[in-house]
């Protein structure tokens, strides 16, 4: 599920952002696109498989790297990643996992983040470098194991959610408790219907009308293309 309304601040500082990013990128021109947008999926059994959307996969043209593949992911994010936090996320050696089981043989991942801390109105005032900032993962010195146990946790949390699936939805609230815990709840998507739930506001209506699936799916089930 993915939030689909934003504030005007919100809007406005993406916008700012993405148009100072346009001016400075050069990967649109000493690369090769080899994939946009696409789903990719890694099955894991009969009942589930993991799926994922990917943002770019790249072969550069020029330099050290070139004819090799490229995994892009792109972060919105309020402060960059400091190197632990990338060994901490679980994200990219999925991805490269999932993408080199479909054939391409990734060389290396990079995050590529835009930084949102600071208002709108001040992002002007800020240098290229304060604002984006294109850090690789690391894959040639990160080892197998850390591809197979981001996997295995992924494993683990959707055969919980495939047990709590087949529970009636009362049922689910009950097993599922809040962390309301600030330093996670501040970036959560469901902050306004967890608020609404908490009041015992119904949220139903807000989670129907603010939320959409995501279309890649999780089982042949849930997926746009199963
Ligand atoms: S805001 Fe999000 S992370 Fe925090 S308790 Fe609610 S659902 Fe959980």
């Amino acid at each position: 599920m993915i939030s689909g309304k934003y504030s005007a601040e919100t809007v406005s500082k993406v916008q700012i952002l993405i148009s100072r990013y346009m001016a400075q990128d050069t990967l649109a021109t000493g690369t090769r696109i080899l994939e946009v947008e696409r789903d990719f999926y890694l099955p894991i059994n009969d009942d589930y498989w993991y799926g994922m959307r990917l943002d770019l996969l790249v072969e550069p043209l020029v330099g050290r790297l070139k004819g090799s593949v490229l995994l892009i992911d792109h972060k919105f994010t309020y402060d960059f990643y400091q190197p632990d936090n990338l060994l901490l996320n679980p994200q990219m050696p999925k991805y490269v996992g999932t993408v080199r089981y479909n054939g391409y043989p990734v060389h290396e991942a990079y995050l590529n983040m835009f930084r949102t801390r600071f208002p709108s109105h001040l992002i002007s005032k800020k240098s290229n470098d304060d604002l984006f900032k294109r850090m690789p993962v690391g894959l040639q010195e990160m080892n197998q194991a850390r591809i197979r146990n981001a996997l295995k946790t992924q494993m683990t949390a959707s055969e919980r959610i495939l047990e709590r699936r087949k529970l009636p939805l009362d049922l689910w609230q009950e097993e599922a408790l809040p962390v309301q815990n600030n330093m996670i709840c501040r970036s959560c998507p469901f902050k306004n219907p967890c608020i609404m739930m908490e009041a015992d506001v119904p949220a139903e209506k807000a989670l129907g009308g603010e939320y959409q699936s995501r279309s890649y799916g999780y089982n042949s089930e849930d997926s746009d293309n199963g």
